[in-house]
């Protein structure tokens, strides 16, 4: 009988790791029984230091390809995967899922006054509060500059104002950088799966639309995307 293992670590008398594969085969006595075992051990410790370099780089790349380097959220890659996967389940599920697209209100303006620097300190807090504000099973994603979407499981259109207004408010909290106190709003575009749409980009797109109405409206406020087209 061969046993095969997976190798394995082993310290040394020295303190020192080493990985090994072990092949190893069981002697019976005369009786049938195992009287030891007898075999070889390789050390494979380069081989299993390069796999575990390589497995670790290509986790870094995928998370580098699915998420933002500034605030370390989602981009839109995962979003569309995520929303796919949701779009899969929706028929099963009584949930409708909402996406809300949030714009920094004048963001331009902190760029502008305070420096590049204090506006990417602003999307950070702004990244936190996103995440402080939902649950953890929901998608905060930055979708580039101040733009940001929020995927949530919703049972209501009543859930989904609730989550938007606690958004504004949760945004509307000052924010010190560089001893400066900024107050910060948003303009908030709401579409839902499978109201609006069933295809990712387009319930992206309606999403932004609707923001673009709260916009019109003078910001700081939230729109549907059916109210916007009525
Ligand atoms: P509005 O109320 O119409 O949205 O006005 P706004 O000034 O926020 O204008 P808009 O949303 O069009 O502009 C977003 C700005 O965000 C434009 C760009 O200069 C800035 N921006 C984009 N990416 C970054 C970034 O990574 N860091 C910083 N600091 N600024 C960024
Ligand atoms: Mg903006």
């Amino acid at each position: 009988m061969q046993f095969l293992h997976k190798p394995y670590r082993l310290i040394t008398k020295s303190g020192m790791v080493k990985w090994v594969d072990d092949s190893s085969t069981c002697v019976f006595n005369e009786h049938g029984n195992i009287a030891y075992y007898q075999g070889v051990l390789v050390d494979v410790t380069q081989r299993e230091l390069s796999r575990q370099k390589m497995l670790k780089n290509q986790r870094s790349l995928q998370r580098l390809a699915h998420h933002e380097p500034l605030t370390g959220l989602p981009n839109r890659i995962l979003l569309l995967d995520r929303l796919k996967q949701s779009i899969k389940k929706i028929k099963q599920i009584k949930k409708c899922t909402a996406l809300l697209y949030i714009d920094l209100d004048k963001f331009k303006e902190i760029n502008d006054s305070l420096g590049h620097n204090a506006g990417d300190k602003v999307l950070k807090s702004v990244a936190k509060r996103l995440l402080d504000s939902v649950w953890a099973m929901d998608t905060v994603v930055r979708i580039g500059g101040d733009e940001f979407i929020i995927m949530e499981s919703v049972s209501s259109i009543e859930d989904v104002k609730k989550v938007a207004e606690k958004l504004n408010h949760s945004l509307q909290q000052s924010v010190n950088i560089n001893t400066h106190e900024l107050f910060i709003t948003s303009s908030i575009g709401i579409s839902l799966l499978p109201d609006d749409s069933e295809d990712p980009e387009e319930l992206i797109k309606k999403s932004d639309a609707a923001m673009y109405r709260s916009k019109q409206q003078g910001r700081n406020t939230y729109h549907f995307y059916q109210n916007t087209e009525q």
